[in-house]
């Protein structure tokens, strides 16, 4: 007889884990401290060291029908500034994936991955030019905040760890408050599993990452906006724009051609009325393709009427484009110009952790080329 694929506990939301305990015959007070134990304690085993308060009973059903998620570390590395830290996770199927743990402007963010590759094939993304694999599970999301948060309880005993922000505090842990999905993938092609993964992450009795502290950026998925609008989600919405014209934008964002700029930016305006939430807009800022003050001025025209606020990320260089990044002053001079003119606020991304190929997919495509 086939055996059944265990169960993910990371799968389950906590009324799921509670009705998985009451399938099994035990009581949902087990369920309760699993559920501790999972988030709260970080327990990365079912031993009765990691897991005191169960009955050996219900341990045996886990180790026998479950499994913890957890995601083995292929490759982790540092930025020589010590502020990034970038892990590629090994999957069950032995995929791979990249997870970031950021720790600047005094906050502690984890950048995770929502897909294996990504169908959307924007022509500077690393992610992009890989192609798509596979949607990640609920519960493939939710392990990688669950590493971070581990790294982080870990990190405060290795010596020589920059201590910033929430890192500087007293107490004997960092926590992990801020998640965005700018990792592998296009979140909104992956609409339920990544909403499911949200539903667990925001659990006050578990991570309890607060709704605002999640930032969702998408290149753009018109359907996934409205649907986004119409359930009311109270998150960050960033959308990558990179582009402010149709034909600009479809010649780096090929999902472009299939939502058209005047429709995303109709849904873009649904979106802030439905949650009365402020967009922001991704700009990468790409050398003599997108940096003039010309394009500075096309897309404050364009976000003129919307509540937005410009994120201009200069370009990561990757292998598969031969673009190259703006300049420093090119970049404050854009920004200048959508505040002067349009009085529209924005931020230049800093570079750091360039040196551990931070960029989007680029640690996975560098570990493929170092294993061959
Ligand atoms: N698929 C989603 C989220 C992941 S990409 C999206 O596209 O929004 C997160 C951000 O990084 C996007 O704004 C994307 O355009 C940007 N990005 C991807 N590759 C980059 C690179 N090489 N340099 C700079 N930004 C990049
Ligand atoms: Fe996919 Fe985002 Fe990369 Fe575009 S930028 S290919 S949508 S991951």
């Amino acid at each position: 007889m086939k055996t059944a694929a265990p169960i993910n506990l990371y799968d389950l939301t906590r009324p799921e884990l509670s009705a998985q305990f009451v399938r099994w015959g035990f009581s949902p007070v087990h369920a309760a401290r699993l559920w501790n134990y999972l988030y709260l304690a970080l327990a990365d085993s079912f031993s009765a060291e990691a897991m005191p308060d169960l009955p050996e009973k219900v341990r045996a059903r886990l180790r026998a029908e479950a499994s913890l998620g957890h995601l083995p570390t292929a490759l982790e590395t540092d930025s020589s500034d010590g502020f990034t830290r970038k892990y590629l996770l090994t999957l069950a199927d032995g995929e791979r994936i990249e997870t970031v743990l950021m720790r600047f402007t005094g906050r502690v963010t984890a950048c995770i991955s929502s897909q294996v590759g990504c169908a959307m094939g924007c022509v500077f993304c690393a992610t992009g030019q890989m192609g798509y694999t596979r949607h990640l599970t609920p519960g493939e999301i939710v392990a990688q905040a669950v590493h971070v948060a581990r790294a982080l309880r870990v990190g405060r005993t290795v010596p020589g760890e920059p201590r910033l922000g929430e890192d500087a505090s007293p107490y004997p842990c960092a926590r992990l408050r801020n998640i965005v999905l700018m990792g592998m993938g296009e979140p909104l092609h992956n609409y339920d599993a990544v909403m499911h993964a949200i539903d667990i992450l925001r659990d006050e009795a578990g991570l309890a990452i607060a709704a605002e502290r999640i930032t969702l950026s998408t290149v753009g998925v018109v359907p996934g906006i409205l649907r986004l609008a119409q359930e009311m989600r109270p998150l960050h919405l960033a959308v990558s724009l990179h582009a402010a014209t149709q034909a600009e934008r479809a010649a780096l964002v090929p999902a472009a051609k299939k939502w058209p700029l005047d429709e995303l930016m109709a849904a873009c305006r649904t979106y802030s009325e439905a949650t009365g939430r402020r967009i922001f807009d991704e700009w990468t800022l790409i050398e003599g393709k997108n940096d003039s003050p010309a394009h500075a001025r096309a897309v404050g025209e364009l976000l003129r009427s919307l509540p937005a606020q410009v994120n201009l990320i200069p370009l990561n260089p990757t292998t598969g484009y031969d673009g190259a990044p703006t300049h420093n002053e090119a970049a404050k001079r854009f920004q200048k110009i959508l505040a002067d003119e349009f009085k529209l606020p924005s931020t230049v991304r800093q570079r750091r952790g360039i040196d551990i190929a931070a960029g989007c997919g680029q640690l996975a495509v560098a570990a493929e080329a170092g294993s061959q």
